[in-house]
C-alpha cells in the first residue's frame, strides 16, 4: 500500500486492520484445526453446479471441495446436498447455501429502486424480512443483497438494484435492508446479508456495465461510501467487491480500497467475497500475469471467498506448500467462512428449516403477497395528473387498455426475479379486470411489439387507435422488457424502446383522456410521453402483485404517495443529472444570476423533467413558512425547524416532507442542497400537522479537505418542502 497524503487516514487505519483479530470462537477453532489444507481451500470455494445435478457434483461435496453453493433449487435439493456434506465428507462441514435474493425469493417485491421511492424505511425493512423468510424456508442462508451502488446515470442497467441518487436516503435503505434480512424474523427465518459491490461500481463509465470507473476520492467518500458505511454499521455479515477497477486497480486486487477503506476506515471485519470469477478477471485486466499471481494477490488482499473462479480450491494448497502464500492467511479466510456458517446456525444444526412443509407454507403465502402489494402501492410515483384524469371517474364506462406491457407478467418482476415465476404475477390487465369487474368495459390492444430495441409492430397501431376511439378513456401501459435493465442492461437511448412513443402519439390524436403507466427499471426520458398523456404513473417493475397495485391506484382505492428517489431527465444528453449539484464559479449567461443557470447547454434546458423527491397525490398539500427554534446554533446544541403541512384537498393522503441543508461557505464546495431528513405525515382532508426536524451537529458535517468529517461554523440555508425543487427556505448560523 502506497501512502500518499491523500490516503493517510486510510493507511493508518489499514495498519490497524491487518493486525485486527479475525472474529472467532471455540467451535470454529476446533473445526479449523481438523481441516486439511485441501479442505481449507474447499471452504473458500463458492460455486454453482453446472448442468444437471449428479454424481460428479456429489463427489465434489464428499471431497470437501464445496464450501458454499449458489443458484440452488429449493429445500428438498439443499437438504439432499447438505446430508452429503455433513454425513459423507470427511470433515462434515455443512455447505452455506447462497442466492441472489435481491427483491424477493418467490413472492417478488417491487425492484429496489421502486422500494426506495416509498421512502418508507420500516416497510423496506419488512420487505427484506419477507424475502428472508421465504429464502430461508427454501434452504438459503445468505443473500447477495443489499446492492447499494450509487448511480446517477440511468443508462446503467443496475440503477434498478439500489436506492437512487441520494446518499442519505440510500444509507437509510441500506441499513433497513440489512436488518430486514438478518434480524427481523424469528430465529431460523433470517438470512445473512452481503452488501455489494464495493465500491464505485455505479460510476461505470458512460453507463456501460462492467466498464472502468474513474471517480475522485471526494466523490467516492461523499457519494459512494455512505451506504456501505450504513450497512457495515448495521452489522452486515459479508461484502462483495465490484467487478470494476478503482483508480486503475480492480477491486479484488485493490488494497487501498479493501484493506484501507473497507477494513480500515469503515471498520468492517467480516467476510469479503469476490464477484463472479473476479480472481480470473485480474489476468484478463492485465494486472496479474497468471492464475497463481491472481490468487496470491486476492488472498493477500483479504478476499476470503472465491465466487466461481475456482482458483482458491485449485491453487491455494500448492501455493501454501511452495511457501508463496502464508497458511495463516488461508486460516483467517476459513475462519471468516466458518463464522458465517456459525452465524447462520449451520454449525449448530445443519438442517435447520430444510423441509418441504415449511417451504410450502411460506412461499407465496397470503401474508407475503398482501405485504408485497402494499409495498408496490407505496412505491408508484404519480408524475402528472391534469384535469383530475385520475382516479378514474365513475362516469367512465369503457376503457381501452393499450400497450405492449398491459398483459406483461415476467416484465413486472424485473431483473433478479429470484425463484419467481411469471405465471404467479398479476398483470396490469388482470389487475384492472379484478378491480373494475363488470362496472367498466375493458378492451385491450397491444399497439406495438417489443422484441428487441428495433422499431417493430407499426401495423398494430391502427387497431389500438380504433380501440381508443371507441372508449371513454385510455390507459397506456408502456415501458421496457425485464432484460433491458438490470445486470448488463445498459442502454444508450433513454427513450422508450421500439415504437412506443409513436404509438402514444397516434392514440393521443383521438383526444381521449390518457393515463399512461410506465413499467421500467430506470428513469426514461418521458418528456414526450408526458406531453401526450393527461396523467402519468411511474409504476417501475412492481413485482408479483404489481397489476393489482396499479389498478388500485388508478381506481383511487389507494392515494399515491411515493416520491422519486432519482432525477428524471428532460433530455438524455443531461445525464448524469442529479439535484445535489455544486455551484460553479462562472455565471456565463448574461443577465441571469440564478446559480442553476450557470452551467449551460445551448440546445437543451438545465432542469430535469421531474426532480428528486417529486411525486403527486390525489390531494394537495400546503406548507407554512419554516419556524426555527433559534436562528443560531452552537456546536454542542441543536435547533428545531418546523412547518405546518395542511391537506387542502378532499381525500386523505400521506405526504413525505423533506428537509435539505446547504452550507453557504465551506472550505470545500458544497452541493446547493442535500437531503438531511424527512418525515411522513398522514393527513385527512382539511387536517394540519406539524413536521418537526431536529438539526444537530452531525447533519452539518461534510467530507473535509482532508477527507475527514468536518463541521465549520457559519451560515446555513435550510429548506423544507415537497420535493428537492419545491421548498420553503430560511437560514441559521452555526457558532463556535
Ligand atoms: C453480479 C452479482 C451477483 C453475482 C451472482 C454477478 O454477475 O454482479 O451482483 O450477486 O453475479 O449471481
Amino acid at each position: 500500500l502506497v501512502c500518499s497524503v491523500a490516503v493517510l487516514t486510510a493507511c493508518a487505519a489499514h495498519d490497524k486492520a491487518t493486525t485486527a483479530a479475525v472474529p472467532t470462537n471455540p467451535t470454529i477453532e476446533a473445526i479449523l484445526a481438523d481441516l486439511t489444507l485441501e479442505e481449507k481451500a474447499g471452504q473458500l470455494n463458492l460455486i454453482n453446479f453446472e448442468g444437471e445435478l449428479g454424481e460428479t457434483h456429489y463427489q465434489m461435496i464428499r471431497d470437501g471441495k464445496v464450501g458454499s453453493l449458489l443458484k440452488s433449487n429449493g429445500a428438498a435439493q439443499n437438504l439432499k446436498l447438505q446430508k452429503i456434506a455433513v454425513e459423507q465428507s470427511r470433515a462434515g462441514v455443512p455447505i452455506l447455501f447462497q442466492e441472489d435474493v435481491i427483491h424477493g425469493y418467490k413472492t417478488i417485491a417491487p425492484i429496489p429502486l421502486a422500494e426506495a421511492a416509498s421512502w418508507d424505511i420500516p416497510a423496506i425493512q419488512q420487505s427484506a424480512a419477507i424475502a428472508a423468510r421465504e429464502a430461508s424456508a427454501g434452504g438459503i442462508q445468505l443473500t447477495y443483497a443489499p446492492m447499494v451502488d450509487m448511480s446517477r446515470d440511468p443508462r446503467w442497467g443496475r440503477i434498478i438494484e439500489a436506492a437512487g441518487e441520494d446518499p442519505y436516503l440510500a444509507s437509510l435503505v441500506a441499513a433497513a435492508r440489512v436488518k430486514g434480512f438478518q434480524e427481523s424474523g424469528e430465529p431460523g427465518q433470517n438470512i445473512l446479508a452481503t452488501v455489494k459491490h464495493f465500491a464505485g461500481y455505479g460510476a461505470s463509465l458512460a453507463g456501460r456495465d462492467y466498464n472502468i470507473q474513474d471517480l475522485s476520492e471526494r466523490e467516492l467518500r461523499e457519494v459512494h461510501l455512505p451506504p456501505f458505511k450504513a450497512a457495515v454499521d448495521a452489522d452486515v455479515a459479508a461484502v462483495m467487491v465490484a467487478y470494476t477497477a478503482h483508480d486503475g486497480v480492480p477491486l479484488t486486487a485493490n488494497q487501498y480500497m479493501v484493506q484501507g477503506v473497507l477494513q480500515g476506515d469503515l471498520g468492517f471485519n467480516g467476510l469479503i467475497m469476490t464477484d463472479w470469477a473476479t480472481i480470473y478477471n485480474l489476468e484478463r485486466a492485465g494486472v496479474s500475469a497468471n492464475a497463481e499471481d491472481a490468487t496470491i494477490t486476492a488472498i493477500n488482499n483479504s478476499i476470503h471467498m472465491d465466487m466461481a473462479a475456482k482458483k482458491y480450491v485449485e491453487l491455494l494448497p500448492q501455493l501454501v506448500r511452495d511457501g508463496k502464500v502464508d497458511e495463516r492467511v488461508v486460516d483467517d479466510a476459513v475462519r471468516q467462512v466458518l463464522m458465517l456458517k456459525y452465524k447462520a446456525g449451520l454449525l449448530q444444526d445443519p438442517y435447520g428449516r430444510l423441509n418441504e412443509a415449511t417451504e410450502k407454507a411460506e412461499l407465496l403465502s397470503a401474508a407475503n403477497l398482501a405485504a408485497t402489494k402494499e409495498m408496490a402501492l407505496k412505491s408508484m410515483v404519480l408524475l402528472k395528473n391534469d384535469q383530475q384524469t385520475l382516479p378514474i371517474s365513475d362516469k367512465v364506462q369503457r376503457i381501452a387498455v393499450i400497450g405492449p406491457f398491459a398483459n406483461a407478467q415476467k416484465d413486472l418482476m424485473g431483473w433478479w426475479p429470484g425463484l419467481g415465476e411469471a405465471k404467479d404475477v398479476v398483470s396490469i390487465m388482470a389487475g384492472l379486470e379484478a378491480e373494475f369487474g363488470d362496472s367498466v368495459e375493458l378492451t385491450y390492444a397491444q399497439g406495438v411489439t417489443i422484441d428487441r430495441f428495433n422499431k417493430a409492430g407499426a401495423e398494430l397501431i391502427p387497431e389500438a387507435v380504433k380501440a381508443a376511439e371507441q372508449a371513454d378513456m385510455v390507459i397506456m401501459v408502456l415501458g421496457e422488457k425485464e432484460w433491458m435493465s438490470g445486470e448488463g442492461g445498459g442502454t444508450a437511448s433513454l427513450h422508450l424502446p421500439g415504437l412506443q412513443e409513436e404509438l402514444l402519439q397516434a392514440v393521443a390524436k383521438t383526444n381521449k383522456p390518457i393515463a399512461t403507466v410506465i413499467v421500467s427499471g430506470r428513469p426514461y426520458v418521458l418528456t414526450d410521453v408526458a406531453k401526450h398523456s393527461d396523467a402519468l404513473l411511474q409504476a417501475w417493475m412492481p413485482g408479483t402483485t404489481g397489476g393489482t397495485a396499479v389498478a388500485e391506484i388508478l381506481s383511487g382505492k389507494f392515494n399515491p404517495q411515493a416520491k422519486l428517489p432519482v432525477t428524471f431527465p428532460q433530455h438524455q444528453g443531461q445525464v448524469p443529472i442529479f439535484y445535489s449539484y455544486k455551484k460553479t464559479s462562472h455565471p456565463f449567461v448574461a443577465g441571469i444570476t440564478e446559480d442553476r443557470y450557470t452551467t449551460t447547454y445551448r440546445d437543451a434546458p438545465h432542469e430535469p423533467l421531474y426532480p428528486f423527491g417529486f411525486g403527486l397525490s390525489y390531494t394537495n398539500y400546503s406548507y407554512s413558512d419554516i419556524e426555527l427554534s433559534s436562528a443560531t446554533m452552537t456546536m454542542d446544541g441543536s435547533i428545531t425547524a418546523s412547518v405546518d403541512v395542511t391537506n387542502t384537498g378532499d381525500v386523505a393522503g400521506r405526504e413525505i416532507v423533506q428537509l435539505y441543508l446547504h452550507d453557504k461557505v465551506a472550505s470545500v464546495v458544497q452541493p446547493v442542497k442535500l437531503l438531511k431528513d424527512f418525515t411522513i405525515l398522514d393527513l385527512s382532508p382539511g387536517e394540519t400537522k406539524r413536521a418537526e426536524f431536529v438539526i444537530s451537529k452531525d447533519k452539518l458535517a461534510f467530507v473535509g479537505i482532508d477527507y475527514q468529517p468536518t463541521i465549520e461554523a457559519g451560515e446555513f440555508e435550510l429548506f423544507i418542502g415537497a420535493s428537492s425543487d419545491d421548498v420553503k427556505s430560511t437560514e441559521f448560523t452555526l457558532v463556535e
